[in-house]
């Protein structure tokens, strides 16, 4: 069985070690990836605690994938060696449900399997992109425009497309105010994105050494979220709240914040899930409180296109594979994404 060297945390708990892990030979669809980027999402840490009781270890993180096609299948036919590729969140679904056949495969009636920390439908556990390369087949494997750097894209296969599919979904443009809440990985590029699209927006977080970042982004505003007075002034403003915190806040605060009709997006995923609010705080102003989950591969391409268009990346600083434990700890300090330089990963 070929195999890539991955950095992989093999127990809760336990440190990273660098190992093998298999790969499998390809089968006529599959992609094999020399992997030369990967971002380091709060997803990943997330798992790596096991913060919502689900993880597989062994396990190798990273689903912010950039790198180059190293080998095709027989059957591929959208990708030859040479090309330079992305890989996000997902490896596989069914395929057929009506989610899968409309685009939208992370709703898969039977679940999408996941790039790292999933049972894949041959039985074996999925490891991810923190790995000099991986196997994916075609239908998941993204065309990185070549003008978007391989380093700076990488997190736009899951932090980009995870803001950009409820913006456009939710009719972002010319006239819509939009709020992100919380500025890191996901939330920088909900401010540019939504900027580029044409909304004014508001950056709400807890950090004013941000702000100038915020500004310089796209954003009109910055409000720190520690001010109750600053965010109170701001009732009934928006059409449109993204909320990328991965804590738990206070959905009545939120939702006060809204103008008629007006939603609330919840994509940061806190350890503790359970929330609570107000009825009176939805329907006293039609209201309404959604979540969403990253994108489909279609919408990804279409969001990597969007963004070589508008000249749009992540905002990054590359680490070498043997920083990846301190960037974890210190991912609330990020500007604004960590992505991991796989050339530095070494021999185990
Ligand atoms: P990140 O880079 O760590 O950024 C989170 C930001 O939230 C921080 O920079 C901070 O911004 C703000 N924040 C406010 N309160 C916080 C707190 N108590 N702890 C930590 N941060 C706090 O994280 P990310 O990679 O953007 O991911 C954000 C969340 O989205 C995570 O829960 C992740 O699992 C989830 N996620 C969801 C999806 C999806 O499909 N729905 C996809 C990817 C990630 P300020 O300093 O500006 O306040
Ligand atoms: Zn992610």
């Amino acid at each position: 069985m070929p195999t890539a060297t991955a950095l992989c945390l093999p127990a809760k708990g336990a440190p990273f070690t660098l190992t093998a892990v298999e790969r499998r030979p390809l089968r006529p669809d599959d992609v094999r990836i020399d992997i030369a980027f990967c971002g380091v999402c709060h997803t990943d840490v997330h798992f790596g605690h096991d913060d919502w009781g689900r993880t597989l270890f062994p396990l190798v993180p990273g689903h912010e994938i950039t790198g180059v096609v190293s080998e095709v299948g027989a059957a591929v036919t959208a990708f030859a060696p040479g090309d330079r590729v992305g890989v996000g969140c997902m490896v596989g679904s069914c395929g057929t449900c009506g989610p899968c056949a409309s685009g939208e495969e992370q709703y898969c009636v039977e679940g999408f399997v996941a790039t790292y920390s999933a049972r894949d439908h041959d039985g074996s556990v999925t490891q991810g992109g923190y790995s000099s390369s991986i196997v994916v087949a075609e239908r998941f494997v993204l065309a990185v425009p070549d003008t978007l750097p391989l380093d700076s894209a990488a997190p736009l296969l899951c932090a980009g497309v995870t803001v950009y599919s409820p913006l456009r979904r939710l009719g972002t443009g010319p006239g819509t105010r939009v709020g992100v809440l919380g500025m890191g990985g996901l939330g920088h590029l909900g401010v540019k994105i939504a900027a580029v699209m044409g909304a004014e927006v508001t950056l709400l977080g807890r950090s004013p050494e941000k702000k100038d970042d915020a500004l310089a982004f796209g954003a009109a505003r910055f409000v720190d979220t520690r001010d109750s007075g600053q965010v109170a002034a701001l009732g009934g403003r928006f059409d449109l709240l993204l909320n990328t915190v991965p804590a738990s806040l206070d959905l009545d605060v939120l939702l006060g914040l809204l103008g008629l009709g007006g939603t609330l997006v919840n994509v940061g995923a806190p350890a503790d899930p359970v929330a609570s609010y107000n009825t009176f705080s939805l329907l006293s102003a039609r209201r309404g409180i959604v979540g969403s989950s990253i994108g489909g591969v279609r919408e990804t391409q279409e969001m990597l296109d969007f963004c070589a268009r508008h000249g749009i990346a992540a905002e990054i600083e590359r680490i070498p594979a043997a920083r990846v434990a301190d960037a974890w700890q210190n991912l609330p300090r990020a500007r604004y994404r960590y992505v991991i330089d796989i050339a530095t990963l070494g021999t185990p």
